[in-house]
Parts: C-alpha cells; structure tokens; sequence
C-alpha cells in the first residue's frame, strides 16, 4: 500500500479489460459506467462484435474492487464468458464514458439463449390495465425467445422470425426509447402487431385468445392432450392429476415408462409435488427455466403413470407466457385452469421434435386431440434442458434451451472444427477460435427425420458463425449414422475426417469443460456403449491422458462378459443377468427369479448363445452390469427406455437403511465380478431386502472403482481424476466414488457443463480434433497451414 502512495492521494493504475460472452443487449455498458462511477474511476467502455472492452483508471484498490463486480454484479441475462485483465500506462482521463462500439471485419455476435419471462413482463401478463394483459407473446429486454427465432447475425429484428410482424407505432416508440424496459427488444410485440395464438380441434379452427384457451383447458379438464408450440417446440400436454390421461398420452405417444415432465404453475404448486431446497429453487426460476430432477413427495395428487418406479420427478416453471395463460382463468369461463401438466416434447418415441405448424399437424395427428398453435416460426427447434443439482451445483442432463448456443472456453484458439457426436443423445459442437459452440439436443439419430434434423442444424450453425470446418471428428464405432454423414460431408466439401475413440472422448470433454487440457489425468468414463480399440463393447473404462490430450492409455477396465445378442440383450436385463451368473458359474440357478424370468426357450437361447459365442459380444459395460444386477434383483427384467434397469436400481437403493455387505474385488488392473455375483446370489437366496443389496451393489462398485482408481494415479503420478459417462448421472454412485478419492487425496472432476452422457461427447471430439491439428502443427512445421 505505501509503495503505491505519493505525498497526498494514490497513485493511479490503469487496467485494459475484455470482458466476452453475451454483453449485449442486456445492458452491460450502462452496468460498467455506473460501476466506474460509484468506484471513482476514470475511463471508457465500448462494445464489439463479442466482448465489451474497458479501460479503467484510478486507485489499485478501486480497480480490484472493479474486477471483481465486474463479473459478481453483472446483469442478470449477461452471460460473462471470460474476463482478461491487463495494465496500461495510466492517461489521466477526467470522467468514465461509453465510447462507440468497434466492427471488426470477420467478427460474430454470440448468438443468445431463451430466455423465460421475467417478473415485470409476468405482472403485465396479467394485469388488466395494461395493454399487454394477457397478450401470449409478451417479452422485453430482459426476457422471450433468442435462439429460436434468430435466422442470421447480426441479432437485429429483420434477422429473426418476428420480421414478418411490423411493429405499431407504440412498439417502435418503446423499442427505440433507451429509457425503455423494450428499448432494442429485438421480439418486442404487442396485441396489436404480435403473433396470434389459435387452436384446432376435430379440423375445425378456433381464434381469439380467450376462446382458444378456453376450449384448450377444457380439453385438459376433461382428460383429452393437447400439442402446444411453445419457444423452440411442441409440447404435448394434460392434466399431470389424471391418471387415465396420463395412460392415454403413453400409448398414443408410445412410450411405455419413460418419465414425464410435469410443468408446475408456480413454485408453490411445485412444493407441493417435490422437495424442492434453495439450490434447487434457483435452478427452476434461473432464467434458462429448465426442467430439474426433485424428489418426489408420496401422495402429492400426481399420477404415478408419470415417473413409474422412480423417487424423483423432472419439473420445471412456466417459461413462456403462453404457459401462463394455461395455468390462467380464462376471464368468463367457468372452466377451472390446470396446476399441474404433464409437458413432454411433441413428436413420436425416438423421433425428434416437431417445431412447424404443418408438420405438427402431420405427426402428432394420432395423438393429441387439440392443437393449440401460433404463426411465430420457431427458426431452430430446441428442446428444454435437464438438469440435477448435487451438492449445490447444477449438474446437466440434456444441456438445450436456455443454454444452447452459448459457447464453452476453450483454453486456446485454434482452427475450426466439426464435431458430429454419439449416435443417441446427440449434439454435434462447431469451434471457433476459442469458443466451442454446442448445438442443442438433437436426440437419438436412428431415424431418417433425426438425421435431417442434424444436417439441417449444422448447416445453420455454421452459417450463423460463418466459418467452414478444417476438419470433421467422428466416433470410432463404424456403425453410427452420424459417422457416415461425417464420411459424406468430408468428401462433399473436401474436409479431413478424424474419428476417435468414444470414452476418449468422453475424458476429453470433462478436461475441456474444466480447461485442463495438458494436465495429465485419471478419466474414469463409465456407461453403456462405446467402440472400444479392440473392436469390443467398452463401458467400464479407466484412462490415463497425459500433457497431451492425444495420449491415452487403457490402464484399466471392467471385467469383461459375454453379452448374448449385442443390442437385443441391452432391451432385456435379464438375459445379462443370466451371462454374468453363467460368467460366475451359477447359471442354471432356476430358483433365482432372473432366471425364472426367461422362459424356457429363449433361457435355451441364450445359453446356447454363450456357449457356442455366437451371436455374442465381449462388454466391459457397466451400463450392462447394473441391468444385469437389476434384473438379479428382481427390480427389472426388461425395459422400454435406456437406462430404465439402472434408474430404478439407484431409486431402489436409496432406500435402504444400510447397506448389505458384497465383494468386489479388484485385481490386475480389472474389477472383478465373480465375487460380486457370488454375493448377490447368496444375498437372493438368503431373503436380504432387495434395497440393502441395491445399496451394497453401490458401495461395492464405488469401492472397488475407486481402489483401482487409486492404484492407477499412484503409479501415473496423477493428482486429478474425472468421472464421466451416462452411468455418473448416478448421483448415489457419483457420491459414493467422490468421497473415497477424495479421502485418498485425489481432485475429482465432475462435469458441470455438458453432460456426462453422450450429450456431452462432442464437446470431447472437438477438443481432441483441435488437439490432433496442435500436434501437427507442432511436429511437422512444413506442412500446409489448414484453411
Ligand atoms: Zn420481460
Ligand atoms: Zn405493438
């Protein structure tokens, strides 16, 4: 401090600061002036096309205070990317000011999330004496659509799908007044020049707001379903009370268990239906509203068909004013408006969502009743995002709307690339210089509509962002559509094409995600699938990256078993069950209900099956280990969603008062399963409550998962290790790992950004793409500098 103090006042420093991400728009400069101002200093600040730069001056103090709010106080829909700090030369300046904004040649804006409706717009909503009162597409600055209605950059209102409605004169009044909660609201609308919504029931169509919500409430009342286009899609809804409804919605949509999401009309219908703490809390009314995973409360009124066998429930808050009008009397109408709906994407298991009228139309005709529509186009569908909270944090699911397209930091610029992604679960990532843009959830690519969902998704993206890919990354596994389009599109455009191994590339998302790319690492990437390098199924993978994110090496694995009919198998625990018994030696155990539960020809089947080795592949899976444990345990022997087995074994788990106690030991660099098997079996036949052996399944995996764990960051010398994979959606599994490394003095990487599951893998090959282009340019100089 006196080193910095001359005779009467402090010294003066100057700092150049870049602050990126989305800092337009939402207020940022007015934010940084004030800011100044309260601190005493001096300066300027100014837009680009992606960051707002600030010169500051006075106090060293001040200027640290400064940095920090910078990012601490920041308004609410600015979404700080990164800040960088610099010292200048300190020039005297005598006051702070908002300079010009600056256009480079070649820069892009970042393009906005949705974002839901804010508390001003909500009250205007429903407040008579406005003349927005129940208007269905009411926004402002500080909220409505972004992504979804943007057909190219700059963000401006004839680049949106708004173009087409001309503002009234007391729209542009609001949109061009600085003073105005609209000024610059690119969506800005009202009764008068906005969209309309209108409904269609039995070919008949119905207009005038009232009377379409009406005739859509009674439908839910009376336990009909209704497809609603809402921001970035369809959703098909009815009443989340009405079990019959509930029922009907599964078979037309044929989905058989797969849960729901239930829309709650405000926090406190909420809290009526789920333990919701402040973490949690946030995470629902956080302006992405998206859905999150809660505890269920028994006996809350919603019917059990929604979340069959789980203890949890996805909810989410209304987020578009559409939705708050379905949760709204209807003034005049005797019809007693929903709290709780069932909202769940509009299109066909396995399909990907509906977002155009006609389309609708044509795809959900078999199974809503009514059709509640709007003549807004949705520009780019986006589905709502999931996420859980643990430990305070929000952990994603599906990372979508609300997120998507916001940029993850990379630790470095570099060239483009492409990344296509998993085959389920799918979103593909475009880079560009340091940001990796993630599209959003794409959803399974098993159909043809699903794969021109993708192409169509890319081609906008890279559009948006104006940039070719110098080179395309694909999964390994030769079978997935999203390789074959990536083989295609290499050669249509005479782009390279790198494919890399799938729990690479899940490791390699997790060291992306935390920027620690070059530090050596322990990746732990456990799920369902992968093609592994020696053309099995991996699933159960330990591997070690070193300063080179390229240099990967399998340091250890689940024990491998045999998996009787590949795909056919993964729909039917308990034919895993029956070749992990057999792998252990107690297969013809027909007292075991697992086995019971196989009648006696296909339990010949399979057994042929793995004696002969036909039609079997080896699997270190622990996707597969857990439905094989379900189904040992009676809790499932075969389902109609991914993952069913497994989310209902770590429901079951939690339970139990105390665990059973199982083996499951860990030797040359494998974790053993014989033992666990043994164990199980022993604990079957012994009468001990299926929750205690769910429970004790999960201790002893995390257990032995984390002694070889230990074993290998002993012998690599490496301090940090990361989980990811589907499986660590897990979040009993995930606890139980966590704590047992980190008492054994490890650093434990979870993702907080994308997803563990496949929807988190492109973001992998995107990084290990750039690292391949780093590696090359570094080792071999004289070869041709990619475009
Ligand atoms: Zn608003
Ligand atoms: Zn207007």
């Amino acid at each position: 401090m006196t080193a910095e103090t001359v005779v009467g006042r402090v010294a003066a420093a100057r700092h150049r600061i870049t602050v990126r991400g989305v800092v337009q728009g939402v207020g940022f400069r007015p934010f940084v002036a004030r800011l100044a101002h309260e601190l005493g200093l001096v300066g300027f600040c100014g837009n680009d096309e992606v960051s707002v730069f600030v010169e500051v001056e006075g106090a060293p103090a001040a200027l640290a205070e400064f940095a920090r709010r910078l990012r601490a106080d920041a308004p609410p829909l600015a979404v700080v990317v990164d800040v960088t700090v610099a010292p200048a030369a300190p020039r005297g300046d005598d006051e702070f000011r908002i300079v010009d904004s600056l256009h480079r040649p070649g820069a892009r804006t970042l393009v906005p999330p949705d974002v839901g409706i804010c508390t001003d717009c909500a009250r205007e909503l429903a407040d008579p004496a406005d003349r927005r009162y129940r208007h269905p597409f009411v926004n402002c600055t500080n909220c409505g659509p972004r992504y979804t209605v943007i057909t190219d950059l700059p963000y401006d209102r004839p680049s949106t799908t708004m173009a087409r409605f001309p503002m009234c004169a007391r729209c542009a009044r609001e949109y061009a007044d600085p003073g105005n909660r609209r000024y610059h609201a690119q969506p800005i609308c009202c009764p008068d020049c906005g969209p309309r919504i209108f409904a269609e029931a039995d070919g008949r169509r119905i207009g005038g707001d009232d009377a379409v919500l009406e005739r859509v409430q009674r439908e839910i009342t009376d336990g009909g379903i209704v497809a609603v286009k809402g921001i970035g899609g369809f959703h098909l809804v009815c009443d989340a009370t009405d079990p019959g409804a509930v029922s009907r919605l599964r078979a037309r949509k044929q989905r058989p268990a797969k849960p729901f999401a239930v829309m709650a009309a405000d926090l406190g219908a909420a809290r009526t239906i789920c333990e919701i703490d402040a973490a949690e809390t946030d995470a629902l009314t956080s302006p992405a509203r998206p859905i999150v995973l809660l505890r269920s409360r028994s006996g809350s009124g919603v019917a059990t068909g929604i979340a069959p066998g789980l203890d949890e429930l996805g909810v989410l808050l209304p987020y578009a004013p559409l939705h708050h009008l379905l949760f709204a009397p209807v003034p005049g109408s005797a019809v007693r408006p929903p709290r709780l709906l069932v909202m769940t994407s509009g299109n066909l298991g396995g399909e990907p969502l509906c977002f155009d009228n006609d389309e609708a139309r044509e795809r959900l005709a078999g199974i809503a009743d009514v059709f509640l529509l709007h003549d807004r186009d949705i520009a780019v569908p986006c589905e709502d995002s999931v996420l859980t909270v643990v430990d305070g944090t929000a952990a994603p699911i599906r990372r979508s709307r609300g997120y998507a397209p916001l940029p993850v930091l990379l630790d470095r610029p570099g060239p483009t690339v492409l990344a296509v992604g998993a085959e389920v679960k799918n979103t593909f990532c475009l880079t560009r210089q340091d940001f990796a843009f993630c599209s959003a959830h794409l959803g399974d690519m098993g159909s043809l509509e699903s794969r021109l969902a993708f192409d169509r998704s890319v081609s906008r993206l890279s559009a948006l962002q104006d940039v070719r890919p110098d080179l395309v990354v694909a999964d390994d596994h030769p079978g997935y559509s999203t390789r074959s389009w990536a083989e295609d599109f290499g050669e249509r455009t005479d782009t390279e094409l790198i494919t890399v191994q799938h729990h690479h590339a899940h490791v390699a998302a997790l060291a992306a995600e935390h920027r620690l790319v070059g530090t050596p690492l322990l990746g732990i990437a456990f799920d369902g699938t992968g093609y592994g390098c020696d053309r099995t199924v991996w699933g159960g993978e330990f591997l070690t990256i070193g300063e080179e994110l390229l240099d990967a090496r399998r340091a250890g694995h689940l024990q491998p078993f045999a998996l009787p009919g590949g795909d056919v198998a993964v729909r039917n625990p308990a034919r895993v069950a029956l070749a992990l018994l057999r792998a252990a030696g107690i297969d013809t155990a027909t007292d075991l209900p697992c086995v019971r539960a196989l009648p006696a020809n296909e339990r010949g089947l399979v057994t042929a099956q793995l004696d002969t080795g036909l039609g079997c592949v080896r699997t270190t899976s622990v996707g597969r280990l857990f439905d094989g444990v379900a189904s040992i345990l009676g809790v499932r022997h075969r389902v109609s969603y991914e993952a069913q087995a497994a989310v209902e074994l770590e429901a079951l788990a939690r339970t139990a008062a105390a665990p059973a106690e199982l083996p499951m030991p860990v030797a040359d660099g494998e974790i053993r399963l014989a033992e666990l098997m043994g164990g199980l079996v022993d604990g079957v036949r012994a009468g001990t409550a299926p929750a205690e052996l769910a429970f004790g399944f999960h201790c002893a995996l995390a257990a032995a998962t984390a002694a070889l764990a230990t074993d290998i960051a002993d012998r690599a010398g490496v301090g940090v290790v990361g989980l990811t994979g589907g499986v660590f959606q897990n979040r009993l599994l995930t606890a139980l790992v966590r704590v047992r490394l980190e008492d054994a003095g490890l650093r434990v990487l979870t993702h907080h950004v994308v997803p563990p599951n496949d929807g988190g893998l492109s973001l992998g090959q995107a990084a290990l793409g750039l690292a391949t282009l780093a590696r090359r340019a570094r080792t071999d100089p004289i070869s041709e500098v990619p475009r």
